[in-house]
């Protein structure tokens, strides 16, 4: 006798029979239509400040990316006018909003965009993936949004949604599950208005189909809910395991000299790349202030010394808890460049506060004032 087959655990392919998917599309433009969120980058069709809103929502809130938005704009209002501001510049307007590759890549891509295309966005999916900081999900935003071509996007709303419309099983990450949620995705965008339909299934995510305590009681695909029939909207999809965050603590270099601080921008790779600090070395939790100063001798290519030891700033961020460790040191001669860092600047509270420097420096560089850094 054979043995008894092993079930198929694999996804399959997608059904979607053509009229379930008209009533799937139909039912999310109809919500959308009646209950999307008046947002300000849905009344402009400025595929640039599209591609920005796109940008800043990555990992940040709604309500946070709105004044964001708006003051990056008038600060840069064309893809010309990024594309020629230097760098510190662009991160400064960026601070308070995290993930600063973002904006570096966004500074790189209207670098791109003005030699490669004139200064005009391309308009399809496949050209925008050529630029730096598009993956798919952005491609498929800004060419749909922004362009009108029928291009499938899937974000934590969108993959939440079709995971328990079409009871796509399979916890995040897993590639299998994340194949059937791109193939749902293409299969549903064609047809009359897709950027609104990407929009309505984010927005259904968003808004409805939320994480905890969906509203499937108002909502304009239950019909259509293959978890809703078998009462399983609350085991899809499972939830994330996320790693704990990891631990980071910084030695930060408080250096007064003639009423000024000394500051460092860091190279341009890694964590806060690019941005401007008191000058920072990585450390254990438990090394010696000695061996702290050793380390940001080294960095600063000129030896300090400790005088005494000003607090520690905690900041905690997605993935990383974070503490800065502010260390008052002084030295012989005061550089004005060093191996570890791309510039450095003696510079007063008013200096500093035109340049670009994460919430946590930024925090930390508060600290050291207000512990008398600078105090005569
Ligand atoms: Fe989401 Fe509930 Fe609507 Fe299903 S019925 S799509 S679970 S809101």
């Amino acid at each position: 006798m054979s043995p008894p087959r092993k079930r198929d655990t694999a996804p399959t392919a997608p059904l979607l029979p053509p009229e379930r998917r008209e009533r799937v599309r139909a039912g999310l433009l109809d919500g959308y239509d009646r209950q999307k969120r008046d947002l300000p980058w849905r009344r402009t069709r400025d595929p640039y400040a599209i591609w920005l809103s796109e940008v800043m929502l990555q990992q940040t809130q709604v309500a946070t990316v709105i004044p964001y938005w708006e003051r990056f704009l008038q600060r840069f209002p064309t893809v010309e006018a990024l594309a020629s501001a230097p760098l510190p510049d662009v991160l400064a307007a960026w601070r308070g909003l995290g993930y600063y590759s973002r904006a570096r890549n966004l500074h790189l891509a209207a670098q791109e965009v003005v030699a490669r295309f004139g200064g005009r966005l391309p308009s399809t999916a496949a050209e925008l993936l050529t630029l730096p900081g598009f993956g798919r999900y952005t491609a498929g935003a800004v060419a749909s949004i922004a362009f009108g071509e029928s291009a499938p996007l899937v974000d934590g709303n969108v993959a939440r949604v079709l995971s328990r419309l079409f009871e796509v099983e399979g916890a995040p990450g897993d590639r299998a599950r994340e194949a059937r949620l791109w193939a749902l995705a293409t299969a549903l965008v064609p047809g009359e208005r897709p950027g609104d339909f990407n929009q309505a299934l984010m927005e259904h995510g968003a808004t409805v189909c939320r994480p905890e305590n969906p509203l499937c009681l108002l909502c304009s695909v239950r019909e259509e809910c293959l978890a809703y029939r078998h009462g399983r909207v609350d085991e899809l999809p499972p939830a994330k395991v996320r790693a704990a965050p990891k631990r980071m603590t910084l030695a930060v270099a408080v250096w007064a000299h003639a009423g000024r601080l000394l500051l460092a921008r860091r190279a341009e790779k890694g964590l806060f790349g690019g941005l401007w600090e008191l000058p920072a070395v990585e450390v254990d939790d438990d090394t010696p202030a000695p061996e702290s100063a050793a380390r940001l001798s080294q960095a600063l290519g000129t030896p300090v010394h400790v005088e005494a030891a000003l607090g520690t700033v905690r900041r905690q961020l997605t993935h990383r808890a974070l503490s800065l460790r502010l260390l008052r040191v002084t030295g012989t001669t005061h550089p004005t460049h060093a191996p570890a860092f791309q510039e450095l600047r003696w510079c007063t509270p008013q200096d500093a506060s035109s340049l670009g420097m994460s919430t946590a420096m930024h925090k930390a560089f508060e600290a050291a004032l207000d512990a008398g850094a600078l105090a005569p």
